[in-house]
């Protein structure tokens, strides 16, 4: 089960998540086991489990971030553009640039500005100077604002689009975000109620089917002031 995958080291994680097969492909398990989590999660990153980064977010569980780029993996393909909202830690944009890169973009979407920063941070100190110019160069891009508005150009698409927090609706324009074809990977629901990941899937044609997977557990896609309110919750480090 998954909350089995804990360890002492990134790279026993990784292995216990492909040992549990939430990873299958070859790839994607060289991008986890390029991106330590260590740098990423200030308390305990190789327990597989959600933890906190303030303003009420909390870095995802290794086995979501493992299930959520194997959905995705065929769309993170050298070239390809990802969209990642609610990028929090930036742990996600350290993998998808491992996959899409050389010749591809991504792009993360989140609207707490002190995560942001972090976010670069711990983005830079994981990357180094390849990450630096990934984001020089415009390659990696951490934008904050609302992501439920999408990119802020409405009419860049992306292969790959990914949302780390749940929403009752998906919103329109994400959907139109999706190239054809495209995957997008999403929690559903309202926070506290059940919520589910949909796959929704724009064929080569444009033709859109959202298929429902399994029960989660996420934070809200919600208004900033939702996450300050939060009262003491000041940036973890
Ligand atoms: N996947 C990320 C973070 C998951 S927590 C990781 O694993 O590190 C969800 C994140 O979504 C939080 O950082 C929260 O601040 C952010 N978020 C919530 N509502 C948002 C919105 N409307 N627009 C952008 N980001 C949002």
């Amino acid at each position: 089960m998954a909350w089995r995958c804990s360890a002492s080291t990134n790279a026993k994680l990784v292995d216990n998540l492909a040992a549990a097969q939430l990873l299958s492909t070859s790839r994607v398990i060289d991008a986890f086991k390029a991106t330590d989590r260590g740098l990423f999660s200030p308390r305990r990153p190789y327990e597989d489990a959600p933890q906190y980064l303030g303003y009420g977010a909390t870095i995802s569980a290794p086995h979501m971030h493992a299930v959520a780029v194997e959905s995705l993996h065929e769309y993170l393909y050298p070239g390809a553009a990802a969209l990642d909202i609610g990028s929090g830690s930036g742990y996600l944009l350290a993998v998808m640039a491992k996959l899409v890169m050389p010749g591809g973009k991504v792009c993360g979407i989140e609207h707490i500005r002190e995560l942001n920063d972090a976010a670069v941070e711990r983005f830079l100190s994981s990357e180094g100077e390849q990450g630096n110019s990934w984001i020089k160069n415009g390659d990696v891009v951490f934008w904050t604002g609302d992501g439920r508005k999408g990119w802020p150009d409405p009419e860049i698409k992306f292969d790959a689009i990914h949302v780390g927090a749940a929403i009752p609706v998906v919103p329109e324009s994400l959907i139109s975000h999706l190239k054809s074809p495209g995957k997008m990977f999403i929690p559903v629901g309202e926070a506290g109620d059940t919520q589910h990941i949909y796959e929704i899937v724009k064929d080569s044609a444009g033709v859109v089917t959202h298929n429902r997977k399994f029960g989660v557990s996420y934070v809200p896609l919600a208004d900033a002031e939702y996450y300050y309110s939060k009262g003491d919750n000041p940036l973890v480090t």
